[in-house]
């Protein structure tokens, strides 16, 4: 590189020398800031979605490549967050792709210490099982002459995962089949 070229890429030269005084646009780009594309520049749809983690509901985009999410930033768009997300917000990427994410229906028996896997029929089977019987054995018509209609055998606790479409028809389910304690770790 000759001195010429070498005092031209200096970004005090191109500053004062070119189109932006300020130096805070391209005067102020090196050639390895050039090279650098935007990690969600490769996704072929962006979905909107709601971030689950808390009860803020931050507005996100989802960037999508051959059906698989790629990344997970702020949604601009939304009046809640205006485009920012909280570290929680930001990693919800590992939600869906992370090594630590559990694929499998673990299990734990009444006293047991260790973790089981299921298959999804028989704990889909072992719940219905367990509701058909707290509901049999346990329903509440009233209590101290007031109608309550419900039982007290089952609830439910939603982990942070859940959308608010599920969510929305999880408490429907839930309240159809008389629980009353129905919660999220979003309201925790
Ligand atoms: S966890 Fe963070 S990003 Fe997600 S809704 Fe709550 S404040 Fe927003």
């Amino acid at each position: 590189m000759g001195v010429r070229r070498w005092i031209e890429s200096w970004p005090v030269y191109r500053q004062f020398s070119g189109d932006d005084p300020l130096g805070r646009g391209v005067a102020a780009r090196s050639a390895g800031t050039e090279r650098i594309t935007p990690r969600v520049s490769t996704a072929d749809r962006v979905v909107k979605s709601v971030c689950p983690y808390c009860a803020v509901g931050c507005g996100q985009d989802v960037y999508v490549k051959d059906g698989k999410v790629t990344q997970i930033e702020g949604d601009p768009d939304s009046p809640v967050s205006r485009g920012r997300l909280c570290p929680k917000g930001s990693a919800s990427l590992q939600l869906t792709t992370g090594d630590a994410r559990e694929q499998r229906v673990l299990y734990r028996r009444p006293h047991g210490t260790e973790w089981e896997s299921l298959d999804l029929d028989t704990a889909m089977d072992m719940i219905a099982d367990r509701v058909v019987e707290a509901r049999r054995h346990g329903w509440q018509w009233e209590q101290d002459g007031v109608p309550v209609r419900r039982t007290l055998g089952f609830a439910s606790l939603g982990g942070a995962t859940l959308d608010n479409e599920e969510n929305y028809l999880i408490k429907k389910l839930f309240t159809a089949l008389g629980a009353v304690q129905i919660e999220n770790q979003a309201r925790v």
